[in-house]
Formats: C-alpha cells, structure tokens, sequence
C-alpha cells in the first residue's frame, strides 16, 4: 500500500513538473504576444533603429555569423582602393563624393559582400577559405582627413569594415588624420590603421636600408600609439621592387598592397596584392561590374 502510495506521489510529481515546464514557457509567450503594445512613433523608431543596429551593424556579430569555408578554386576578391573621400577637386580622380561612396558601400552590402578586416584578408590569402560567398576589402590610402570623416560614420552606420593606411611622418598635417583622431578611430572595431610608410617614399628606387627604415618606423609609430601588431604595407604609389617584399616580411608585415589593377590573388605573392582603383562618377552597375558583378 504504502509502495503503490509512493509511487503515485512520484507519479503525481512529474506530472507536475511536465506541465509546469510545458505550460510556463508557452503561457508567457502567448500572454506577451497578445498583450497590444502601444509605442509612441518615436519609441518606434528607436525599437526598430536598434534592433537592426544589433543585427547588422556589430564586427562581433558578423564574426559570428561568419562560417569560414575552404574552397576548391584559389579564392580572388577585391580590394577597393580609395583616396579622398570628398567632392571632387579639379577633375582630381582620386576623389570620391561621400555621397557615391555611400551608394557604393550599400550597394555592397545589398549584393551580400561580406567587408574584411585585414586579419581576416591575411586568413583567407594564407588558407584559402572564405568567412562568405561574397568578400571584399575596402582600403584607403594616404590617411586624409575627409576620409576618416566622411567614410568612417558610413562604414560604422552600415557595419561595414575599412582599413585605413597612413603616412605616420605627415600625422596632423593640414589634410591628414590627427593622431587625436587616430586613437579615437582605434576604438571603433570595424576601423583598421595601417602602414603607408614614414614619409610617402617610393619604395622602388630607395636603398634597401632606407626602405627598411621607413618600413620599421612607421610599424612602430602605429604599434606604439595604437597598441597593436600592425600588419599591413601598402606601397606609395603602388612602387615597389624585388625586395620590398623581404624587406617588409623582416620589419614584421604580413600582407604587402600595390596599385596593379585586378582582384587579389594568393598567386601574386602575399607582398604584391593587386587592388582595385574606385574612381568618381560610378553609378551602382558600373561600380559593381568594376568587381566582377
Ligand atoms: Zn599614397
């Protein structure tokens, strides 16, 4: 008796128990879903504004989106080459319009590229996977200011990454980045700052002793103020010779960028990466046929 008391006790428990766990979940849910949440207009907008922000705009998120995939064929991507960010001076062709560089950039986003960091361009160079079917490295040379104003808020706004290359011996000149404004570009996650040498030299006609000075000292200006293993060299003008590539694997580099047109390519060598140049006056089709759309 006592035994068949038990074990309809028992019995009884977990009937409980499944139903507390069934019930609850379900209950609380629908309770929500039908409760009529009033918002204000504006409350809206705010709900809305940052519940995409968390969905898209987050490098963590993205990173965690990503699902790193090894590829059959050697992978080639784009590497977007800017300058100015600005409106166009004197038919200057290394201006953007912050306007064009906005609709480049959505136009990106909306053919589903995926923006790289150049850790992750070094991943996908050195063990040919790719963390999406569409990826692309968008690049800025010569550190201007108007670059670091105008297409910084559209990259942070469209959770896009962008990597910026600066000439540590012209800091806070005139045009160029502060190093104020170094150290606060830092902070943000989908900004990368890297090397474009000391003082712009052309790295093809300079002694090897003044190219591995320009190269050093300039890893260990962004090292030092930015606290970081600054990893990437892009040539000044794109010049370069059989060297440079030793020399800046020797000052600590990992990735070397030129000015040769084309998609970048493991085959090129990791010290000779071609890029593509993103000239003013695009319109949405021309620019995405420039990368192969
Ligand atoms: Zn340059």
């Amino acid at each position: 008796m006592k035994k068949i008391l038990g074990i309809s006790l028992v019995t009884l428990l977990v009937a409980l128990v499944v139903t507390c766990l069934l019930y609850f979940p379900f209950g609380l849910a629908k309770q929500v879903g039908h409760q009529p949440i009033k918002l204000s207009k504006q409350a809206e907008n705010k709900v809305i504004t940052k519940a995409s922000q968390s969905a898209s705009t987050t490098p963590e998120k993205q990173e965690e989106q990503a699902k790193w995939v090894k590829s059959d064929q050697p992978i080639k991507f784009p590497i977007l080459m800017y300058h100015h960010i600005a409106d166009v001076v004197d038919g200057n062709t290394l201006f953007v319009p912050a306007s064009e560089f906005k609709m480049e950039m959505a136009a990106l986003k909306k053919a589903g590229y995926y923006t790289l960091s150049p850790d992750e361009a070094l991943r996908v160079l050195t063990t040919n996977e790719k963390p999406a079917d569409k990826i692309v490295w968008v690049t800025f040379d010569d550190g201007y200011k108007n670059a670091q104003q105008a297409a910084a808020p559209i990259l942070s706004e469209l959770g896009m990454k962008g990597s910026f290359f600066i000439i540590t011996g012209m800091v806070d000149n005139e045009d160029k980045m502060t190093q104020e404004s170094l150290l606060e570009m830092k902070k943000n996650p989908l900004i990368s700052l890297e090397s474009h040498t000391v003082s712009h030299i052309d790295l093809q006609y300079a002694t090897p002793d003044e190219a591995s000075r320009q190269l050093t000292q300039s890893k260990t200006y962004l090292d030092q103020l930015l606290h970081q293993n600054t990893s990437v060299i892009c040539y000044p003008s794109g010049r370069y010779n059989d060297q440079t590539g030793d020399i800046a694997t020797k000052a600590g580099y990992q990735l070397g960028l030129t000015t040769q047109p084309g998609l970048a390519s493991r085959a090129d060598g990791l010290f000779a990466l071609h890029r593509v140049r993103v000239s003013y006056g695009q319109t949405e089709s021309s620019f995405m046929s420039l990368i192969g759309n």
